[in-house]
């Protein structure tokens, strides 16, 4: 068998782009290396200090926010953050066993799991916003999830971590480009810096492929959510996911040749936006009353003739 690129133990897997055979030990460190230099950016570039920091890790269960709450946990001990990992429960059914397994890998790691409960705190879940609302599923869905998370990271005074990938960001970025979706490339960023009522939130697998982070998870034998959301078909990246894992499989770091191009030398071209604070909840909106407090409202008012 093939020996480890680094040492003399068995290579356990081999890393997608570079390509390089890696014991257990290595791969992880390979991972962690990543996720670090993002950590490094925030503290160097952005000037924030995280010894001492909560951050709220936003999980669902799946594979990417599963990878990223261990990545983040081994690399506590370094930078010493604490770590405050959240599931929002949006009524959909996939979450039920998405909630089962974040508990069950936040008490393996000793970690408390928060759960916020849409229903009983907004009174609406997911699939009733979308009967009532012309936007698409994930749209609403998406809105939702970035005005709690913020929410919460205000009150609670923490940073927002996610766990977007690199194929994440180059599905955004390839089909922002092609629609000259300005608005999107503008808000496209791994990290966000703290404003008025807005929590910084980072984005720690910008740089990692999805590929790799299966491969973290099988050789470290951590469990994650395989269930999948009702209103997948709707996603509007589902085919440029298809494309690019195509491109991938033939020209290896294709994908992250496109976001690194995008960052580098596109993303500055992007205009600026202003913010204000919506009249009724008083977070960061760019109109007098911000979508989540319009839809809110709209769900308050059906009801109420219901
Ligand atoms: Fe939300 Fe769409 Fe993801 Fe389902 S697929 S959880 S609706 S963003
Ligand atoms: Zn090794
Ligand atoms: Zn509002």
């Amino acid at each position: 068998m093939e020996k480890c690129h680094y040492c003399d133990n068995l290579a356990e897997a081999t890393s997608w782009s570079p390509e390089i055979p890696l014991c257990l030990n290595h791969f992880n460190r390979y991972m962690e290396k990543k996720v670090e230099s993002t950590l490094k950016n925030v503290i160097y570039n952005y000037h924030v200090t995280l010894e001492g920091r909560r951050l709220l890790v936003a999980l669902s269960g799946g594979k990417d926010s599963m990878a990223l709450l261990h990545l983040l946990h081994s690399l506590s001990l370094k930078y010493h953050y604490t770590l405050m990992p959240l599931i929002i429960d949006l009524g959909l059914p996939h979450l039920h066993d998405g909630i089962t397994i974040c508990k069950k890998n936040c008490r393996n790691l000793g970690l408390e799991l928060q759960i916020y409960d849409l229903k009983s705190e907004e009174g609406f879940t997911i699939p009733e916003l979308i009967e009532i609302d012309g936007h698409t599923p994930c749209s609403i869905c998406g809105l939702i999830k970035r005005y709690i998370l913020n929410k919460i990271a205000v009150e609670h005074n923490s940073i927002i971590v996610m766990g977007h990938t690199l194929n994440d960001y180059t599905y955004r970025i390839l089909r922002a480009l092609s629609l000259g979706d300005m608005d999107t490339l503008r808000r496209l960023s791994y990290i966000l810096s703290q404003g008025k009522r807005m929590a910084m939130r980072f984005s720690p697998l910008h740089d990692t492929y999805e590929i790799d982070i299966c491969t973290f998870l099988r050789i470290n034998g951590i469990e994650y959510s395989h269930a999948i959301c009702p209103y997948n078909d709707f996603r509007i990246y589902n085919p440029y996911r298809r494309i690019m894992d195509s491109l991938e499989e033939i020209d290896h770091g294709v994908l992250r040749r496109l976001k690194r191009t995008f960052f580098r030398r596109l993303k500055p071209t992007a205009p600026k936006v202003n913010l204000r604070e919506c009249k009724i909840c008083g977070y960061p909106t760019t109109s007098e009353i911000c979508l989540f407090c319009r839809i809110k409202n709209l769900w308050m008012k059906r009801k109420a003739k219901a």
